[in-house]
């Protein structure tokens, strides 16, 4: 019957007459239990008449005596008097079952460290205006806001005499490059001929380079204004005499803002119309000082690594590198800016969400167990110890925060203790006890 005590007894008669019937043995049996005096009785436990195993020193529990005159803890029938378990070792015996799995404690660094709070932002290093390189007249539009654009895309088309004028000029040293070029063939003729003097050939040699050369840079300021190849040769062909200047994107992104209208006037540094890579955005996080240290301390060359979560898209992750991080602690906060850089393949990130970075590195911490080690007992919670050989103890724990599978144990075990941790809880359960052997439960 006193397997019910190591699991949650929630009303206080039902746990006060389980610890009588505890104290007076096992199946109601009245033989006294161990002789060791109840020497930390508070008034907190006056209603329950015996202390709880959790109560006790480990050494008050190992040097008590059981009804059969031997230490209680290795007594097969007693043993849970003192919250201590035996576990045979096939049970560890990955090989055998592997039903349970022991861990040393140690000052596990825990890896994530904390949570952050952080904010979506377009990559302000990869987030341009787009503003046409001469001014003109806004005459076709043909983006939207938010809208993907393809590196080279046209954005918006204006109208400009700079522009015009550009072309005019263009035309023209086309014209002068196949004047040149005729003269230079005619004197290079009458030169093999003996006709006319080398010279006369010189000169209009000089004259082809010359033209060659005003044209490439006429050719050269259309496609700084956003001539493509192939326009600049319909242009050639004499097929184009539009006046109105592309404006193309200059890498592939989303745009962002778009501040443009029909028949407004634009100038070169306008802000126009904002274009963002949004391949990639930034997590603006705040670092606390041990995540700060932890960064710094990160072998150098090896960036450390985010998962950043939104909840947003529950269960997705997106991966990022801490990127950048502020030089100076705040002076009230003590916490410093740091920026994480996320791949956003899907575009699902924008700018103004709110995200939570996960650090991907080891964060110097305390104590630490394993989730599945913990158990609660009595709205307490505890952990196996193992007090020697194949016996295990309880232990209460008080326990710090929760991260990746883990809990930082803030007192309760020491560094170097082993303690059960995959099937814990079926020590706890009556099902193992029985499994075992244990006297009280049949
Ligand atoms: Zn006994």
């Amino acid at each position: 019957m006193n397997i019910r005590l190591w699991t949650k007894a929630l009303d206080p008669l039902a746990l006060t007459l389980l610890l009588v019937s505890l104290l007076l043995g096992c199946g109601g049996n009245s033989a006294p239990v161990g002789s060791t005096p109840r020497s930390r009785e508070t008034a907190e436990t006056v209603a329950v008449p015996k202390q709880s195993d959790l109560d006790r020193s480990v050494v008050e529990l190992k040097t008590d005596v059981c009804e059969h005159k031997m230490p209680t803890y290795t007594c097969d029938e007693c043993r849970y008097q003192v919250g201590v378990v035996k576990v045979p070792s096939d049970l560890l015996d990955p090989a055998k079952s592997g039903t349970i799995e022991v861990v040393e404690v140690g000052s596990r660094a825990v890896r994530g460290g904390t949570d952050l709070n952080a904010e979506i932002r377009s990559d302000e290093e990869r987030s341009v205006y787009v503003s046409p390189v001469a001014a003109g007249t806004v005459r076709v539009i043909h983006v939207d806001l938010g809208g993907r654009v393809a590196k080279g895309q046209v954005l918006y088309e204006v109208d400009s005499a700079e522009f015009r004028q550009a072309k005019a000029d263009h035309t023209r040293a086309a014209s002068a490059l196949d004047l040149a070029r005729a003269t230079e063939q005619r004197e290079s003729e009458l030169f093999a001929k003996g006709i006319c003097p080398k010279r006369d050939l010189l000169e209009a040699q000089a004259a082809l380079r010359m033209a060659e050369a005003e044209h490439r840079a006429a050719a050269s300021t259309l496609a700084s204004m956003g001539l493509s190849d192939a326009a600049l040769d319909s242009l050639a062909a004499g097929a184009d005499t539009s006046g109105l200047m592309p404006v193309r994107a200059p890498f592939s992104g989303t745009v962002l803002e778009r501040a443009l209208s029909l028949g407004a006037l634009v100038q070169p540094g306008d802000r126009a119309l904002l274009l963002a890579d949004t391949a990639k955005v930034w997590a603006q996080t705040t670092l606390y000082e041990r995540e700060l240290a932890a960064i710094l301390s990160a072998p150098p060359g090896a960036p450390v690594g985010a998962d950043v979560t939104l909840a947003a898209y529950p269960g997705r992750v997106f991966k990022g590198t801490v990127e950048k991080i502020g030089g100076t602690l705040d002076e009230v906060t003590r916490t410093a800016m740091a920026r994480v850089v996320v791949d956003n393949p899907d575009n699902l990130l924008r700018a103004g969400m709110f995200a939570r970075v996960r650090l991907l590195l080891e964060v110097a911490g305390g104590l630490a167990l394993p989730e599945e080690s913990i158990l609660e007992d009595e709205g307490r919670s505890f952990a196996f110890v193992r007090l020697e050989g194949p016996y295990y103890i309880r232990r209460p724990l008080k326990l710090g925060k929760k991260e990746g599978g883990w809990v930082e144990v803030l007192s309760g075990v020491s560094s170097g203790d082993t303690v059960v941790a995959k099937g814990a809880f079926l020590l706890k359960s009556d099902v193992l006890r029985s499994k075992m052997g244990a006297g009280c439960a049949d």
